[in-house]
């Protein structure tokens, strides 16, 4: 039996009699499109497009097993991640078990053999395949490096913008204060715990009280949140000794606070990495409204010079925390002690944090104001702000753009957020094989327009 990454290459890449395709149940598939590797947890492939006998095509998503038993083994009947698989790719078949999606089985199907695939493998199949491709991938290639640049500026321009007017409507409703915390707790939240964080913000004038001390702040945003551990005998004895101590707030708080309690379920905690996990995001959210003085010291970092390389540190050390007891030497909850004290944050978040809260926020505070000059500093920090972690968002859109080994230069979170802008403007709107997207032909005209108007192309 071949291993699961060869089958995932072999799908990835359809190195397959295409057209000899059938179900366990007998019935003709034609794959219209194999989806996009998904690196991340959950099927295989995401968004591929199908079509079973002589049905209309359908989108959904791919998991690759050995064999059939590995759905049930590996629990995806019952994980709502794989609500969406389509198809379950085999290397072996059998018969087909009702209630489960639809099976295809590979062994007689390669259009190798697998020696021949292992070798290949090894040798080219980490490539992105040529046919992946989006449909604007041909006109990018035909415009300059700089229009390129200067169209993902724009696409910058236009996502800072609407971050901005969300933060001046959310201002008009509730106050520059309350609309600060609110996008920080976001932001806090990372991609997948953006909500629960939010609803947490949304009552902050019910939980925050401007005098109380860290570890009681801490203990409130976790019972709060439902993510107060019952038992404390599982745990390790530091984190027992902690757990302790917020109980010891949190049993005389909660019922006064029964109304804004959310349930636990409300967070995705699998597949986290310790560093995000919402409990350390909430102790350092802890300190700074603890200390209270958090908007001040950003406000005076923003009227100070500092030039693009200093930009991550020197927020970061506006934003970082002495120290806690616990979570400087903790992980997480379940984390033995640390043999060093870490940051609670680290560069990484504090480019996001940076790109999608803090000079949004602070852009939208300049332009009310009508303070043109603040605005265009805070415009001159976003686009030259240094790149973010590379992700799988990134990733995926580079490869369909076709723009993978051709990344623009600079590449800065300016350009990272335009590439993003783009997905979500277009590829988020169509589908695996592009059907109505309107961007190669923006495209084109981009290109027609930069040749007319040279140096045209950043405008904010
Ligand atoms: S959906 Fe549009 S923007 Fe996305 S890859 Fe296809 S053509 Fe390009």
């Amino acid at each position: 039996m071949p291993p699961e990454r060869l089958l995932q290459a072999v799908w990835q890449h359809q190195r397959l009699v295409r057209e000899e395709l059938f179900l366990l149940d007998g019935r003709a598939v034609r794959i219209l499109h194999p989806g996009f590797l998904n690196r991340e947890g959950g099927p295989d492939f995401r968004d591929a497009v199908i079509q079973f006998g002589d049905a209309s095509p359908v989108s959904g998503d791919v998991e690759v097993d050995l064999q059939a038993g590995g759905w049930h083994a590996h629990g995806h009947d019952t994980n709502p991640a794989f609500a969406r698989v389509i198809l379950q790719v085999l290397w072996e078949g059998g018969r087909m078990v009702p209630g489960m999606p639809a099976q295809l089985a590979l062994v007689n199907r390669l259009d190798a053999p697998l020696g021949e695939l292992g070798f290949w493998l090894n040798a080219e199949a980490e490539t992105t395949p040529e046919n992946l491709s989006g449909r604007c991938s041909g006109p990018l290639r035909q415009i300059a490096p700089e229009e390129w640049c200067g169209l993902l500026q724009q696409a910058a321009e236009i996502r800072f913008q609407s971050k901005a007017s969300q933060f001046a409507a959310c201002a008009r409703q509730t106050g520059w204060e309350q609309a600060f915390w609110e996008g920080l707790f976001r932001g806090l939240g990372y991609k997948h715990n953006g909500w629960p964080m939010q609803c947490l913000a949304e009552r902050r004038g019910r939980w925050f009280l401007s005098e109380s001390a860290p570890l009681v702040l801490q203990a409130r945003l976790l019972g709060i949140g439902g993510l107060l551990p019952a038992d404390v005998t599982r745990l390790p004895a530091g984190s027992a000794n902690y757990l302790r101590r917020t109980w010891d707030h949190w049993w005389r708080e909660r019922d006064a606070y029964a109304d804004c309690q959310l349930p636990g379920s409300l967070w995705r905690l699998h597949g986290q990495r310790p560093a995000n996990h919402p409990q350390r995001r909430l102790a350092l959210a802890a300190h700074w409204l603890a200390k209270g003085d958090l908007i001040a010291k950003i406000e005076r970092w923003c009227a100070e010079e500092v030039p693009a390389a200093g930009l991550v540190d020197s927020l970061l050390a506006v934003l970082q925390i002495d120290g806690d007891d616990f979570w400087s030497w903790h992980w997480t909850l379940r984390s033995p002690r640390l043999p060093r004290p870490q940051p609670l944050l680290g560069a990484a978040r504090v480019t996001d944090l940076a790109v999608n809260v803090i000079l949004p926020w602070l852009w939208a505070r300049a332009v009310e104001g009508k303070r043109p000059k603040l605005r265009h500093g805070l415009e001159n920090r976003f686009f030259s702000w240094p790149a973010a972690e590379d992700n799988a968002v990134l990733r995926l859109a580079r490869q369909r753009l076709g723009v993978g080994g051709r990344p623009p230069t600079p590449w800065r979170a300016a350009e990272q957020q335009g590439l993003i802008q783009i997905v979500r403007d277009y590829c988020d709107r169509s589908n695996a094989v592009c059907g109505g997207c309107r961007f190669p032909e923006l495209v084109r005209k981009w290109g027609e327009l930069a040749a007319e108007n040279p140096g045209s192309a950043k405008s904010m």
